[in-house]
C-alpha cells in the first residue's frame, strides 16, 4: 500500500548520510501520513532519535511535525499539541517559515478539532501570515480556509465568506483546497440562511473530494443535516448511514460523533424519541472519551430536547444544565488557554489587552452564575444591573420576552437610568428596536438613534417607535438553542456609548440570559408538575398538606379561624363502571372544577386521591365552612356533566368538615375529624354534609347555626 516504497527503503538505508536519510523519510512521510499509520510510528521512532542525537534541528523539527500529524489523525490530541508545538517552537527559532507556516496550521487545525475556535484563528492568521513570507500562495490558501471555516464557527459568516473569496482570487488553489472551499461555502452559506447555495456549493464538494477519501466525509455529513433541516428524510439517512459506516471502516472516531448526532436527530424528526436519546447519549459518551467538549456539548443540547419532547422536565433540565455547564468550560478553556499565549512574544504586546478581556470575561462569567444560579430573573435584575455597569456604562437596561402567543414583546424588566419601571408589552406589528432584533435574529448598535434609526424603520418619524429609546443602544438578541425568546437592551442618554467590544460584552452576557430565561421556564414547569394533580389541575396531595401545614400554623398562632372539607363522591365505582374509566377520569375533571370554581381566592382545593378532594379554607369557622359545604353540595348534585356523543351523568358527594379548635396540636388532627365526618354523611345516606368538633367550647359555639347540617 506505500507510496514510493523506495523512498522508505532509502529512509532506512543506514550507509546513507542522516541527513539525506531524513530528506527522504519527509517525503515518504508526506504521501503515506494516513496510508500506512503503522510503517510511519515505526520509521518516526527509529529515526527521530538518531536525528536528535546528530543534533539535526531542522531535521528533527519535521520529523516531529509529521509525528505529531501522527498523533492528531489518531485523535490523541494532547500528546499531538505537545509535540507539534516542540516542532513549532523549533522552527520559529530557526526562521523556517515553511516549517513555521505549517505547524502553526496544525496548531490551528488542533484548536478547532477542540472547539477552540478563537485561538485556532490566532494560529491560521500566523499560518497564512508565515506562507507568505515563504512564497507559498497553496500553503497561504490552506491556511485562508482554515481561518474562513473558524471564523464561521465563531459565527462570523460575511467574514468567513470574504476569506473564501480571497483565497479563490489570491491564491492559487491546490486540489484539497478546491474541495475544503466548497465544503466551508457551503457551511457559510448555511449559516447565512441561503440554503440553495450552501447545497450546492457541499455536493460540488463531495464531487470534487471523490479521490481524497476522507475529505468529502465532513461535506457529507453537513450536507445530511442540511437535508434533515429541510425535511428531505430519506435522502439524509442514506447519507447518515454510508458516514457512519465509512467512518467506522477509517476509524475516523470525531466525524463519527457528529454522523451520530445527525442519526440522533434524524430519529428525532421522525419522532422515535427512544432512539434519539440513545445515540445523543453515545455521542455524548464517545465526545467525552475524546475531549472533545464541544460535540458532547451538542449531544447534550439533542439529549435535552429529546428529553423536552417526551415531556421529562427534570431530565431535560439536567441535560440542559450539562449542555450550559459545558459551554461555560469551553468559553473559560479559551480564555485560559489565550492567557496561556502570553509567553510569546508577538502576543505579549497585546497582553494588556487580553489581560482586560480576561478579567472582563471572567466577570461576565460571574453575572453569568449570578444569573442562572437564580432561576427568577425577577429577583436578579437588580443584581444583573449592578454588574453589568460594573463592566460597562448602562444606565437603562431592558430585558423583554416573547409572549406564549409569540405575537408580542413582553417588557418585563426595565431599569431607566438607574429606576425600576412598571412593565409593558408592545406587540410585534408595532414598530419597535426589540421587535426589529427579535424578528431578524440580528444585533442592533446605534450610537445615534436620531440620525440612525432609519436603517431599521424605514422613512417613519421617530415616535412610531413604541419605545422611547435613549440616544445610543445595543439591542441583542436571547436565543434558547434556535429559538429566539425575547431580546436584551443596553441604553445610554449618551451619544456613542457603545463599541464592537462592548457589544461583544452584551452579547455575552445575553447568552447567559438566554439560559436564565429557559432555566426559570423549565423550573416553573417542574414546579408545576410538582405541585399540582395533572388530571384536575388542583393541588395534588402534597402541595395540600403542605399547605394545611403552613395554615395550620399560621392560624394557631394568631388565633385566626380555619376549616378543612373533605369530598368525597358517591358510589363513584359505578360511574367508572357505567362510562369506563376515562368517563370516571371526565367526571373528577368535572367535580374538580366545581370545587375549585366555586371557593375564595384565598381558599385551596385539592386532590387527595382517587375521587377524594380536600378544602383548605384559612379565615374561615364552622359556621362559613358549613354554608360553603351545602352550597358546593347542591351545586354539585344540579350540574349535568356531558360525557360526550349525547350521554351525560350526574354525581353527588359526601361532605365532612371540622374547624380548628383549642385542642387541635397539629394540621393531622383537623384532617382527621373531617375524614371521620366525611364517613360519617357516608353513614346518613350519602349527599349530605357533617362536622365534627374538637372542644365542647366550639361545639356549643357552633350549634346554633347548624341548620343547614345533616338533612
Ligand atoms: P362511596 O360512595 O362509598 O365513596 O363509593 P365509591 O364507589 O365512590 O368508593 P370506592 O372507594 O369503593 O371506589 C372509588 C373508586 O374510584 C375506585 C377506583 O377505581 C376509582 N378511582 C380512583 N382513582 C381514580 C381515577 O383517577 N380515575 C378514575 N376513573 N377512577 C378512579
Ligand atoms: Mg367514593
Ligand atoms: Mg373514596
Amino acid at each position: 500500500m506505500n507510496k514510493n516504497p523506495e523512498l522508505l527503503e532509502l529512509a532506512q538505508d543506514e550507509s546513507i548520510d542522516l541527513v539525506r536519510r531524513a530528506e527522504h523519510a519527509t517525503a515518504w512521510l508526506d504521501k503515506n501520513l494516513r496510508l500506512d499509520r503503522v510503517g510511519v510510528k515505526k520509521l518516526l521512532d527509529q529515526l527521530l532519535p538518531l536525528v536528535e542525537a546528530a543534533g539535526l534541528r531542522n531535521e528533527a523539527a519535521w520529523l516531529r511535525f509529521y509525528l505529531g500529524w501522527y498523533y492528531l489523525d489518531g485523535d490523541d490530541f494532547k500528546t499531538g499539541l505537545s509535540v507539534i508545538e516542540t516542532a513549532r517552537d523549533s522552527f520559529e527559532a530557526l526562521g523556517d517559515v515553511v516549517g513555521g507556516s505549517r505547524t502553526s496550521n496544525a496548531l490551528g487545525f488542533l484548536y478547532s478539532m477542540l472547539g477552540v475556535f478563537d485561538l485556532a484563528l490566532d494560529f491560521y492568521r500566523m499560518a497564512t501570515e508565515r506562507a507568505d513570507q515563504a512564497g507559498k500562495p497553496e500553503m497561504a490558501g490552506t491556511a485562508l480556509m482554515n481561518t474562513a471555516e473558524c471564523l464561521y464557527e465563531l459565527d462570523e459568516p460575511e467574514a468567513a465568506l470574504l476569506a473564501i473569496e480571497r483565497c479563490r482570487s489570491d491564491y492559487s488553489i491546490a486540489p484539497y483546497n478546491i474541495t475544503h472551499a466548497h465544503h466551508v461555502a457551503g457551511l457559510v452559506y448555511g449559516r447565512l440562511g441561503k440554503l440553495a447555495e450552501s447545497e450546492k456549493e457541499l455536493r460540488q464538494a463531495i464531487l470534487t473530494a471523490k479521490d481524497t477519501f476522507t475529505a468529502g466525509l465532513d461535506s457529507r455529513r453537513v450536507l445530511a443535516e442540511l437535508l434533515l433541516d429541510t425535511g428531505r428524510l430519506e435522502e439524509a439517512a442514506r447519507y447518515i448511514d454510508e458516514g457512519l459506516a465509512q467512518c467506522l471502516a477509517n476509524e475516523d472516531r470525531l466525524i463519527g460523533i457528529r454522523f451520530r448526532l445527525a442519526l440522533s436527530r434524524l430519529h428525532f424528526l421522525q419522532e422515535h424519541l427512544d432512539e434519539a436519546l440513545a445515540e445523543a447519549r453515545l455521542a455524548c459518551t464517545l465526545a467525552q472519551e475524546l475531549g472533545v467538549k464541544k460535540v458532547e456539548a451538542d449531544a447534550e443540547k439533542a439529549a435535552y430536547e429529546a428529553w423536552q419532547k417526551k415531556g421529562d422536565c427534570g431530565e431535560a433540565l439536567a441535560a440542559f444544565v450539562r449542555y450550559t455547564s459545558l459551554k461555560d468550560t469551553i468559553k473559560g478553556e479559551q480564555t485560559s488557554k489565550r492567557i496561556l499565549g502570553l509567553h510569546e512574544d508577538r502576543i505579549r504586546r497585546e497582553a494588556r489587552y487580553y489581560e482586560s478581556l480576561y478579567r472582563q470575561i471572567s466577570s461576565i462569567g460571574e453575572i453569568g452564575q449570578r444569573i442562572t444560579a437564580n432561576l427568577d430573573l425577577n429577583v436578579t435584575l437588580e443584581s444583573i444591573y449592578e454588574a453589568v455597569n460594573g463592566l460597562l456604562d448602562a444606565p437603562t437596561l431592558v430585558i423583554a420576552l416573547l409572549n406564549n402567543a409569540g405575537d408580542a414583546l413582553d417588557y418585563r424588566l426595565i431599569m431607566l437610568r438607574g429606576e425600576r419601571q412598571e412593565p409593558f408589552s408592545v406587540p410585534l406589528t408595532e414598530s419597535s428596536f426589540g421587535a426589529w432584533c427579535l424578528s431578524n435574529n440580528k444585533d442592533i448598535l446605534i450610537g445615534d438613534v436620531q440620525n440612525e434609526y432609519q436603517q431599521y424603520f424605514g422613512r417613519q418619524p421617530l415616535n412610531v417607535i413604541s419605545e422611547n429609546p435613549e440616544k445610543s443602544l445595543v439591542y441583542v438578541p436571547l436565543r434558547v438553542g434556535e429559538r429566539v425568546a425575547g431580546v436584551f437592551s443596553v441604553q445610554s442618554e449618551k451619544l456613542q456609548a457603545y463599541d464592537k467590544r462592548s457589544l461583544e460584552t452584551i452579547k455575552a452576557i445575553g447568552s447567559y440570559l438566554g439560559i436564565a430565561v429557559e432555566n426559570s421556564r423549565l423550573f416553573g414547569q417542574i414546579q408545576r408538575l410538582a405541585t399540582v394533580d395533572a388530571l384536575t389541575g388542583l393541588l395534588n396531595r402534597r402541595a395540600i398538606s403542605e399547605l394545611l401545614a403552613e395554615e395550620f400554623q399560621k392560624s394557631a398562632r394568631y388565633k385566626r379561624s380555619l376549616s378543612v372539607m373533605m369530598v368525597d363522591i358517591d358510589f363513584f365505582k359505578a360511574v367508572n363502571d357505567t362510562y369506563g374509566h376515562d368517563g370516571g377520569d371526565f367526571v373528577l375533571k368535572a367535580v374538580g372544577a366545581i370545587l375549585k370554581g366555586d371557593v375564595r381566592s384565598c381558599d385551596f382545593a385539592g386532590r387527595f386521591g382517587g375521587e377524594e378532594f380536600v378544602l383548605v379554607l384559612p379565615e374561615t369557622g364552622l359556621e362559613g365552612g358549613l354554608r360553603l359545604a351545602e352550597r358546593l353540595r347542591r351545586a354539585l348534585e344540579a350540574t349535568e356533566i356531558p360525557l360526550g356523543e349525547g350521554s351525560s351523568c350526574r354525581v353527588t358527594a359526601s361532605f365532612g368538615l371540622s374547624a380548628l379548635c383549642s385542642e387541635d396540636d397539629s394540621y393531622e388532627s383537623l384532617l382527621k375529624r373531617a375524614d371521620l365526618a366525611l364517613y360519617q354523611s357516608k353513614d346518613k345516606g350519602r349527599n349530605c354534609v357533617s362536622h365534627l368538633d374538637g372542644s365542647p367550647d366550639v361545639l356549643k359555639a357552633a350549634r346554633p347555626d347548624n341548620a343547614a347540617q345533616d338533612k
